[in-house]
């Protein structure tokens, strides 16, 4: 993320040297970096929130009992024991979504 920033801040201090000349960049970067830091805040709270909003593997199992037959856990919507798990914001993320892969939806969280 941060890096995406600096990035970003990077290319765009290339940029605007090149046709505004080393003076006005700063100008510019001290009236957006606070605009663009709290775009990011919140685009993070946001999206850790759509991740608490999931159940846990307890609460999944305590709301739908018999997705958990003894012989692993089934799709609440569709019955499948077909189930994914995905990093929420990427492959390497410990936050593991689990989702159904016939139905395609977001079942249960593990770690955190
Ligand atoms: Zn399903």
């Amino acid at each position: 993320m941060f890096f995406v920033m600096y990035v970003s801040a990077f290319l765009f201090h290339y940029w605007a040297a090149r046709k505004f000349g080393y003076g006005f960049i700063w100008i510019i970067l001290a009236v957006l970096l606070p605009f663009i830091s709290t775009f990011f805040l919140a685009f993070k709270v946001l999206n850790d929130r759509k991740y608490i909003n999931f159940p846990t593997l307890e609460e999944y199992m305590s709301v739908h009992p018999r997705s958990n037959a003894g012989m692993g856990i089934y799709c609440s919507q569709c019955g499948s024991n077909h189930i994914r798990s995905w990093g929420f914001s990427g492959p390497g993320d410990i936050r593991r979504l689990h989702s159904c892969a016939m139905c395609n939806i977001g079942l249960y969280r593990t770690g955190f």
